[in-house]
């Protein structure tokens, strides 16, 4: 296979995904649902492996897949995620999964002559004290925050096969960094959810329990930037169809207090009470603002805001909740 077959990013990006053939892992979560929302009426040929069909972690398995359905283009979306306290408590299973199943998936499509890449790393692959707003060469630039430090490696593995796959093999792999996802489809676990998530889910017991305060871990002061999830397959998707470089933050551009956040979804869920502060879980970083300049240059920006989108997220929530009650009644 010679670099003629395999165009570098300048060149060779499709103006359309109409009638190609594209395969998004992960379809099931929260972002690979929005990913195969933003591809409806695109006209792409959608390409999806349910589980129960293919273990993203099973080499042989990837590569027979792929050999069979033959993808053209790839949104690779599929890994292990969770938050800060996931992250904290299962460091062994967030490592060997996410280097697993991205090594085989962008193996396997390098090898099956995939025209171009998407993968999504994390805002947690910069330094813990990166300068902010935190600029794509920022990466391997400083020590990261320990609470995530396995993930977080994970995920640069898988930027630096982007770069180097390129670099090496003519590939046009493209990575992509998101500051903190929301949006319908999340995980609202109590413990393992990212932030919006687990507050969204408490402040709403605490309604339900007719309760006076709801709980918000660390202190409140950290500030995280939000972005809708369909914000990020929009970006994605714009990625994917024109030219260009290896690596791009995508933000909304700006971040909110974790105070702000617990303010906001007590608005949205309509919670009157007041919000106590434990102190017994980890703040994590305390600013991780993105400079999302790169992508905004290419005419790329996020259009959601924050209270419509927590409106959105808590409408799903509560519609999780009422499909689970309705299973557990049979
Ligand atoms: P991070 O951005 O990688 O740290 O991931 P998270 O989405 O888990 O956000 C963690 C930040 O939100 C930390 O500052 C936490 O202290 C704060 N936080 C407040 N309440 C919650 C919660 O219920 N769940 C989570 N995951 N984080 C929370």
């Amino acid at each position: 296979m010679n670099k003629q077959q395999f165009p570098t990013n300048e060149q060779g990006a499709p103006a359309s995904l109409a009638g190609r053939r594209v395969w998004v892992t992960g379809h099931r979560g929260m972002l690979g649902a929005a990913m195969v929302r933003r591809l409806e009426n695109t006209g792409a040929t959608l390409l999806v492996a349910p589980r129960a069909e293919l273990d993203l972690t099973r080499q042989a398995d990837v590569y027979a897949w792929v050999r069979d359905h033959r993808p053209e283009f790839v949104f690779h979306i599929g890994a292990k995620v969770g938050g800060i306290h996931a992250n904290a408590t299962l460091p062994g299973d967030f490592l060997r999964d996410n280097i697993l199943i991205q090594t085989n998936v962008m193996d396997a499509a390098y090898q099956a002559g995939v025209e171009k890449l998407v993968f999504v790393a994390s805002n947690c692959t910069y330094p813990a004290k990166a300068d902010l707003p935190i600029k794509e060469s920022s990466l391997l630039t400083g020590a990261l925050d320990g609470n995530i430090r396995s993930y977080a490696v994970s995920k640069i593995a898988g930027i630096e096969m982007c770069r180097a796959y390129n670099a090496q093999f003519g590939a046009n792999y493209v990575a992509v960094i998101p500051p903190n996802l929301y949006g319908p489809g999340d995980n609202y676990h109590p413990e393992h959810s990212h932030v919006v998530a687990g507050i969204l889910r408490r402040v709403h017991e605490a309604k339900e329990a007719g309760a006076e305060t709801f709980s918000v871990w660390g202190d409140g002061s950290p500030r995280r930037e939000l972005l809708h999830v369909d914000d990020l397959a929009d970006a994605m998707f714009h990625l994917m169809t024109r030219p260009t470089d290896w690596i791009y933050n995508v933000g909304c551009g700006y971040d909110l207090a974790i105070s702000e956040i617990a303010s906001l979804a007590a608005e949205v869920v309509g919670f009157t009470g007041s919000v106590v502060y434990d102190a017994s879980k980890p703040n994590g970083t305390m600013k991780k603002l993105l400079d999302s300049s790169k992508i905004n240059q290419l005419g790329w920006a996020a259009r959601k805001n924050p209270r419509d989108g927590l409106h959105e997220a808590y409408a799903d929530f509560v519609s999780q909740l009422t499909e689970s009650s309705r299973a557990r009644l049979g």
